[in-house]
């Protein structure tokens, strides 16, 4: 594949600083097929530079001129989708279809969201005798993961960009030509120098590096709750804002009077979609002690529609699937009925997993508390309401959680008891301005919409 062997800074493809590369990986054949430059410290702190340089200007360019420059970008990244969703199926591994719908299709709605809040938000509002300007923060250090990785980089610097801040993206080591492909569509959009800027590399080494720069004023993390406990001690050390969108174990509570067949059926999608790579898949489904029997068969015939190499791909790398495998095993060990899958990897080639699906999983197993961040659902029993909201509730994460009832109202209900960020009320649509983030250690601040964009400004009352 196509890749460039340089840094984009400051409008510009630049040779790296060292000499060191990073290989990718096809997943799903385990072919190396690119290499990209391992950015340092050195090529850190110039995309620092170059994105402080430009912050003035683009802090001053009147909201209507960044939301053109935002929608521009958006039509450069619609009009390049068939290569974006080729580039995220060779590097990610998902199947062509998911890549072209959610991986290249998802972006276009955020960035043509941020395009329009640009142009209608209230940077300057009216508080009795005071006038508030709503400003941006300054330089971003932007953090992504490889789960989505198109996404992730717009769900970040197309609210960054509308709010008037400038951008380092550091995006993960997995999946770098998806964000070389997004660098070169801000160039082709007509974004000025410097405003967004590009490392490559490895976390520890140029994502550490970003996470340090004492001239970067707001670190956005998305990624490992051990990394984000990390870079947020840093930032708290530095005094900078600081958005960790970290893990999830989010619940699928069916409640007694829901339709199971359709409950069982859109949560084992859900979680199998991405092959369980995603950090608000429901990856515990909760049923009543009387229809538990009826929703295992249930979701272990959904789950074999979930061929490995066809409609499910593979795990972006050798360590998730060991590790994803390791918990399966754990799942075993700790006593839960395997259904469907289990730990042997069900092709020869490629970093796959089998669509697993456990049964009589307990609250305190491991599978159920820990995000395995593969096609794995353990399906958990409950005995009334209550013990399902203390089951939805017991874990360190709040991120996401989808209720389904026979009315919306007995499901908002619960819902509204649920402490976690997003919930999904009897199967209700994906929405790009819906706030998506997490409660308790699933992580600080929000993205998307309107209260993703208030996350890179920040507030000067002037009082009359
Ligand atoms: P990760 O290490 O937290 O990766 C996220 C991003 O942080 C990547 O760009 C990574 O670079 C970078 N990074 C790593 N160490 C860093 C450091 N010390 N300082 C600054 N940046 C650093 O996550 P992972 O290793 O890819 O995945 C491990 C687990 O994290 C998964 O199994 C899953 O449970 C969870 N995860 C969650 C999400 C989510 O959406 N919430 C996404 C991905 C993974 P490298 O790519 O070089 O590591
Ligand atoms: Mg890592």
């Amino acid at each position: 594949m196509k890749a460039h062997d340089g840094m984009y800074i400051g409008g510009a493809w630049r040779p790296a600083a060292g000499k060191d590369t990073v290989a990718v990986v096809n997943p799903a054949d385990e072919q190396v097929i690119a290499h990209v430059p391992a950015g340092t410290a050195e090529d850190v702190d110039a995309a620092v530079r170059a994105a402080r340089a430009a912050f003035p200007g683009w802090a001053a360019t009147p909201p209507a001129e960044r939301a053109a420059l935002i929608g521009a970008l958006r039509d450069v990244l619609a009009a390049r989708k068939d290569e974006i969703a080729g580039t995220v199926t060779a590097e990610l591994g998902s199947p062509l279809p998911m890549s072209q719908m959610v991986h290249a299709g998802v972006p276009v709605l955020v960035a043509g969201s941020y395009a329009e809040l640009a142009a209608t938000y209230a940077f300057e509002q009216r508080h009795g005798n005071s006038t508030v300007f709503l400003e941006p923060v300054g330089v971003v250090g932007a953090i992504t993961p490889w789960n989505y990785p198109l996404h992730q980089i717009v769900a970040k610097v197309a609210p960054a960009l509308a709010a008037g801040c400038t951008v380092v993206l550091k995006p993960a080591e997995d999946t770098p030509l998806t964000a070389q492909l997004f660098a070169e569509a801000t160039e082709e959009a007509g974004l000025p120098a410097g405003v967004f800027n590009l490392v490559t590399g490895l976390g520890p080494v140029a994502g550490q590096a970003l996470a340090e720069h004492e001239d970067v004023d707001l670190v956005s993390f998305t990624g490992s709750t051990a990394v984000g406990r990390q870079i947020g001690a840093t930032a708290g050390g530095a005094i900078k804002r600081v958005a960790l969108e970290l893990g999830g174990k989010s619940a699928n509570v069916i409640l007694p009077s829901a339709d199971l067949a359709k409950a069982v059926n859109v949560g084992i999608a859900n979680v199998m979609s991405n092959s369980g790579q995603t950090c608000s898949a429901w990856t515990r489904m909760l049923v009543d002690a009387e229809r538990y029997e009826e929703a295992v068969t249930l979701a272990a015939a959904a789950v074999a529609k979930y061929v490995p190499g066809e409609r499910v791909g593979p795990l972006v790398n050798a360590k998730q699937q060991a590790r994803v495998r390791g918990y399966i095993e754990k799942g075993i060990e700790e006593g839960a009925r395997v259904v469907a899958g289990g730990p042997e990897a069900p092709l020869s080639t490629g970093y796959y997993v089998s669509p697993t699906v456990f049964a009589d999983v307990t609250p305190e197993m491991t599978i159920a508390q820990e995000e395995i961040f593969g096609p794995v659902v353990s399906i958990l029993k409950y005995e009334d309401e209550a013990d399902a909201l203390r089951i939805a509730n017991g874990t360190v994460y709040g991120l996401a959680g989808a209720v389904w009832a026979a009315d919306d109202a007995e499901a908002v209900a619960f819902a509204r008891r649920m402490d976690t960020g997003q919930v999904d009320i009897n199967g209700g649509r994906f929405n790009p301005l819906a706030p998506f983030g997490g409660y308790k250690q699933s992580g600080v601040g929000r993205e998307l919409g309107e209260h993703g964009l208030a996350e890179y400004l920040q507030t000067k009352s002037l009082q009359f």
